[in-house]
């Protein structure tokens, strides 16, 4: 940041402050994580002056030549990483992302299925204020109540009474695997087609962990900052040709113009990084440390959501426990530099702005180098935080605590 510390320290001094929170504090925000030096610089490279509106060797600008050339790496990689046929991977986040692959499939006013906002889907799937609720009529199926885990059959049982055009798989708080194989299975039963959202799991895919849905689904989407670990960004994946020629054109020029070329050579090197058996291992630690966080927290009485976790992140109820809500929760933890936030659980009694839980993913502090002994700690010095409200002796013990771990762990050298 020379340049930027040079000519514009007003600038400087907020973005230096936020590198110095990113050090400082344990990030437990499931949809984050931190990207590579190659990532970074791509992202803040020259290639953020091009124009390249369209597709390549069919730009509507002159000049393009080298830019295809990085389009074309980040398709290619792309579909190796996920072995599928067709990409487009100009979306410019998870919600274009989506709103493209709905258009691509369905007409607008259709009937949409998918998982219920307050069971764990996401604000694209429907929320009244997104553009999801007021372009199509969604309905939605849940987590059943004992298991806390998606029911296939009564998914089933909705589907048949909905008879919804596309059905939606994928969320942004579930803790278990999702079977893509089983949604198809419903999908064909009525006459629907399958869409799988993959935003959150992408890299636990991407690294064999979790079942594939390119098999399955006729379209598929995804963030590129979640587990992936690329730049902020969203791409959608697909088998059919067909579907593939239409959401090419609502891509561009139906809902976007120019691609941002420096993310998509970002995304080119994000998805070379996603291959490689370093990330293999590195996804595989993901799950092993949210598997141990989960643990630390039933054995020391919470309640989270399903009983544990299968990938990256887990929904803890945190009121019956400490008496605090979500929000509450999520400040105080905050204020001994935990960050994370406040999510609700399934038949939450609390509003969404309030909550009776706390939604925690390993992604981010995984890719700084903690283990499974850490995560145990963290979970007990979770714990000491919301036990102890107003104790600032106790407090700033456990700040102190998590100054040493953070140093252990350095970000960027
Ligand atoms: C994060 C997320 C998105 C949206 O991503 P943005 O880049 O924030 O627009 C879409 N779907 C799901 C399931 C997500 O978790």
């Amino acid at each position: 940041m020379e340049s930027i510390k040079k000519h514009d320290a007003e600038l400087f001094k907020s973005m230096n402050l936020e590198k110095e929170r990113q050090e400082a504090h344990l990030e437990l925000i499931a949809s984050e994580n931190f990207v590579s030096e190659a990532v970074l610089e791509a992202q803040g490279s020259i290639l953020t002056n091009k124009y390249a509106e369209g597709y390549p060797n069919k730009r509507y600008y002159g000049g393009c030549e080298f830019v295809d050339q990085v389009e074309d790496l980040a398709r290619e990689r792309l579909k190796k990483l996920f072995n599928v046929k067709y990409v487009n991977v100009q979306a410019h986040s998870g919600s274009t992302a989506n709103m493209g692959a709905y258009r691509a499939v369905v007409n607008h006013g259709d009937k949409i299925l998918g998982m219920s906002l307050d069971h764990g889907g996401h604000l694209t799937h429907g929320h009244p204020l997104n553009f999801s609720g007021e372009d199509y009529e969604f309905h939605s199926y849940g987590v059943d109540s004992k298991t806390e885990r998606i029911d296939y059959d009564d998914v089933l049982k909705i589907a048949q009474k909905v008879k919804p055009a596309l059905i939606v798989a994928g969320a942004s708080a579930y803790s278990r695997e999702i079977d893509f194989k089983k949604f198809r299975e419903i999908a064909d039963q009525v006459g629907a087609k399958l869409m799988v959202d993959m935003a959150h799991i992408a890299g636990l895919i991407a690294a064999g962990i979790h079942n594939n849905p390119c098999e399955f689904a006729d379209i598929v989407t995804s963030t590129t900052h979640k587990t992936l670990r690329g730049p902020r960004g969203g791409i959608i994946l697909t088998n059919n040709l067909e579907i593939y020629k239409k959401l090419n054109r609502v891509v561009f020029p139906g809902i976007q113009g120019g691609p941002l070329m420096h993310i998509i050579a970002a995304k080119a090197t994000a998805f070379k990084e996603a291959s490689s058996l370093e990330f293999k291992a590195y996804m595989h630690q993901v799950v092993y440390n949210a598997q141990a966080l989960a643990k630390s927290l039933v054995d020391l009485g919470f309640h989270v959501v399903s009983g544990g976790t299968d990938n990256h992140l887990m929904l803890v109820e945190v009121k019956s426990l400490t008496g605090l809500t979500g929000k509450e929760a999520e400040e105080l933890l905050e204020s001994v530099h935990i960050t994370c936030n406040k999510n609700t659980v399934p038949n939450d009694p609390e509003k969404p702005f309030i909550t009776s839980g706390i939604r925690l993913g390993t992604a981010a502090l995984t890719t700084r180098g903690f283990k499974e002994e850490d995560m145990r700690l963290i979970g007990q010095l979770i714990y000491d935080t919301l036990m102890n409200p107003g104790n600032d002796f106790v407090l700033n013990e456990i700040k102190d605590r998590i100054k040493i771990l953070t140093d252990k762990y350095p970000l960027y050298h």
